[in-house]
């Protein structure tokens, strides 16, 4: 529910107000557009309506009918920034997540930082512990992973983003730029309340089976936990179609763009599942409304140890992003870089 106040309200009532309110257990959101307008959370059932209607410092009262409040941009109108180093999410600024699925090795790190580095993508993407669906399969580097990834960042000055499997491992993560949640774990209600306490921001994936509005019930977990740094990424759905790896629901781009306030990048490379796709899937999302990329990109795509046939090799991310730069402007948007001039 959302409460309109009058304008006239002096500071100290709000607060006795608000404090009223505490005390019956509500949770109290701020708006930081409308310093008289905030959103009453939790379990409501305790509190009248007729009353709060009634009360002298109250001119409105809105009831929000979607599950997700604080997501929701009834709560929230102006678009969400969420800045880390040169790369900006949100508020007409776009942004390009490039790297392999999996850390390999430090020259790996070295030589997609040079590739980061000419082309104007703006964090390094790379998986040092990875949700296999096999268990033979290559799990991450795990720990020395990521220190491969803090010393590519030193050396490059370019943030990270790597993907957190368990809250357990926060104390491990507390210094990565942006913290990535797979597509497996977008329902991991309790690595999502830790992570809600963290002030790290994180690169919400969609479950490859969720809705849009279960996928926003996620990012409120986080929002509703304290942390407002949140990302969408859209990453492909399940379908009926088996040619691609999954199917790229670009539509739910144009439709989070009504619903929430929040940035929403696309990955195409996961969607697809296949190299050649990627250029086209790419550029279609940033006409679709999206806010940024996610690429996975290999130097040597054939021996990836994950994900090879849907990385980009060095050259072909180049090509992707002199398009990238011009449809990006085309749509009215800046593209934030990392770019050597
Ligand atoms: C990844 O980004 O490497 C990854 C595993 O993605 P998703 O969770 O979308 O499958
Ligand atoms: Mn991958």
């Amino acid at each position: 529910m959302i409460l309109f106040l009058k304008q006239n309200v002096a500071e100290h009532e709000v607060k006795h107000f608000c404090q009223s309110l505490q005390e019956k257990g509500i949770v109290i959101a701020h708006s930081d557009e409308d310093l008289k307008k905030i959103m009453l959370l939790g379990d409501l059932s305790q509190i009248s309506q007729h009353d709060l209607r009634a009360h002298e410092i109250v001119r409105e009262i809105q009831h929000v009918s979607s599950p997700y409040k604080k997501a929701s941009r009834v709560f929230r109108q102006t678009d969400t920034l969420v800045h880390v180093g040169n790369a900006k999410f949100g508020q007409g600024f776009f942004s390009v997540i490039a790297g392999p699925c999996s850390v390999e090795s430090e020259a790996q790190m070295q030589e997609i930082t040079s590739v980061m580095k000419q082309s104007g993508a703006s964090l390094l993407r790379g998986g040092a512990f990875k949700p296999r669906t096999s268990p033979y399969a290559f799990q991450g580097m795990g720990m020395p992973g990521l220190d491969l990834l803090r010393k590519a960042r030193e050396q490059s000055g370019i943030p990270i983003v790597t993907e957190i499997m368990s809250a357990e491992h926060l104390p491990f993560f507390s210094d990565v730029d942006i913290l990535q949640v797979g597509a497996r774990n977008m329902q991991n209600f309790e690595l999502l309340k830790a992570l809600g306490k963290v002030k790290n921001p994180v690169l919400l994936k969609r479950g490859f089976c969720a809705t849009i509005d279960e996928w926003l019930m996620s990012a409120e977990y986080l929002l509703s936990g304290g942390n407002e740094n949140v990302i969408l990424c859209e990453r492909g759905i399940r379908t009926f179609e088996p040619s691609t790896r999954n199917t790229l629901d670009l539509s739910a781009v144009v439709m989070l763009k009504e619903k929430t306030h929040l940035p929403v990048i696309v990955d195409p490379s996961h969607a697809c599942g296949l190299a050649w796709m990627v250029e086209p899937l790419a550029l279609a999302a940033i006409a679709a409304g999206a806010d940024g990329l996610m690429i996975e990109v290999h130097q040597d795509p054939q021996n990836a140890k994950s994900d090879g046939e849907q990385s980009l090799t060095p050259n072909q991310f180049y090509d992707l992003m002199k398009k990238v730069e011009k449809t990006v402007s085309f749509f009215g948007k800046t593209l934030s870089s990392d770019q050597e001039s």
